[in-house]
């Protein structure tokens, strides 16, 4: 039997928690989305929008608008400083006509805000959100500020409140956080040539050093204008100060010395604050809900963005808890159902970023001998190109040979 209207919460408007409430309310819930930053911007650098997250915007009607901002991806391309190329791949390697887009992040979010403001939730900006506690009859949730003020109640609680969820640490759910001592060095710039387009190009020497520049579309708020590119630098979070303190002059002659192409660019890169070190982590649980919570996105799953899948996961996660609760009768059923249908999907990818991550990013230097010759020798087997590019669009599940994700529709 269907589900009936429930009164649902939702904490935090990023990718998971907007896509969270758009489908919830589309789906005749009344929704309140408690969101803690006052004035939400478009913040964070380039991501990588890949079918699965393409599959969900379409069915939110979101997709032509934000790939008009988007530039289009055919394929990754990973090598060596040496200029020898380790793979590359092309997602026209797998039948369906799949493609990705880069994008400023800031740009998802916008389209996504916009449509969480006129779809007729409730949404409560500037709220932090820092405890669940059951009402007394036990029938809903209260949501509890800082100073313990109730907010609600509500019956059923979706806590999207991302990679460093407050939330997650109550939970009597199984988990394990893990900070990665890894992370990269972050700036968006102005690609007024174009000479970055069609291709996240990487390019390592051994698995200390990384960069990468991926082709991120138009900046947030811009309806025409140079393209951007994000630009990253793979460090250790304990080494991040000491690069950056070694003067913005020395770390541009080092990425240069990776990507010559970024010469020009990085006359951009002018005042040191321009570059955002963000930390990597990485969260296992499961179930991801109880009776009336569910975790949704990075919360439920954070993981380090070898893959890029992080925005496409929680496009993917709220799609289908709101087909999973118009599939059961009553809360904890449909988000049972939600856990069961995600774990295929999930599963496959923590392991896969957890299994690669090392091989990219780490002290082991052995790791980087092998992979820049086992690589290139591995993706000569057949089948192997096919397998790595159904994982990069996101389709993966189980143990990643069997058959496909099929892609969500309305
Ligand atoms: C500011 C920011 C910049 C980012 N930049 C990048 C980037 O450049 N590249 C990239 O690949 N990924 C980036 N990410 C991560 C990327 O957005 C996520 O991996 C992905 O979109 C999954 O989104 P999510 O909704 O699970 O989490 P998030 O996008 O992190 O959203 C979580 C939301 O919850 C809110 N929140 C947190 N705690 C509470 C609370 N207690 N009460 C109420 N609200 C709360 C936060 O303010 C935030 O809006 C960024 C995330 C953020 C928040």
């Amino acid at each position: 039997m269907p589900q009936r209207p429930l009164d649902v919460g939702v904490i935090g408007c990023g990718t998971a928690g907007a896509a969270a409430a758009l489908l919830l309310c589309r789906a005749g819930h009344k929704v309140t989305v408690y969101e803690r930053v006052e004035g939400p911007g478009a913040v964070g650098a380039g991501i990588m929008l890949q079918p699965t997250g393409q599959a969900v915007l379409r069915a939110l009607g979101l997709l032509d608008g934000v790939i008009a901002r988007a530039e289009p991806l055919e394929s990754l391309r990973c090598e060596t400083i040496q200029r020898r190329q380790l793979f590359k791949l092309d997602y026209g390697a797998l039948p369906g006509g799949h493609r990705g887009y880069g994008l400023h992040r800031g740009a998802l979010f916008e389209r996504l805000f916009a449509a969480v403001k006129s779809c007729g939730a409730t949404l409560r900006t500037g709220v932090e959100i820092d405890d669940l506690v059951a009402t007394e009859d036990n029938a809903g949730l209260w949501f509890v500020q800082p100073d313990r003020t109730r907010l609600g109640p509500h019956e059923l609680c979706v806590v999207a409140d991302g990679a460093r969820s407050r939330l997650r640490d109550d939970t009597s759910i199984r988990k394990a956080v893990r900070p990665y001592p890894w992370g990269a060095v972050w700036c968006v710039l102005d690609d007024p040539e174009a000479r970055f387009t069609r291709s996240l190009y990487q390019v390592l020497d051994g698995t200390r050093r990384m960069v990468g520049a991926l082709p991120s579309g138009l900046g947030p708020g811009e309806a025409a204008g140079p393209r951007k590119v994000s630009v990253f630098y793979s460090v250790r979070h304990d080494r991040a100060e000491a690069w950056k303190a070694r003067g913005l002059e020395r770390c541009k002659r080092e990425l240069r010395e990776f990507i010559p192409a970024l010469d020009a660019v990085l006359d951009q890169v002018v005042d040191p604050q321009q570059l955002v070190f963000t930390r990597y982590q990485d969260v296992a649980m499961y179930p991801w809900n109880t009776d009336r919570v569910v975790y949704l996105g990075d919360a439920a799953h954070a993981m380090s963005p070898q893959l890029g899948q992080g925005a496409n996961l929680a496009l993917l996660d709220a799609m289908v808890l709101a087909q999973s609760l118009a599939a059961e009768d009553g809360v904890a059923a449909g988000l049972t159902r939600y856990s069961r249908t995600r774990r295929s999907n999930l599963a496959f990818y923590s392991f896969a970023t957890r299994w690669l991550t090392p091989w990219f990013q780490s002290d082991h230097t052995a790791l980087g001998w092998l992979r820049d010759v086992g690589f290139p020798l591995g993706m000569r087997l057949p089948g192997v190109e096919r397998l790595m590019v159904k994982v990069m669009t996101g389709l993966a599940q189980g143990t990643g040979l069997g058959r496909p994700l099929a892609l969500p529709s309305e």
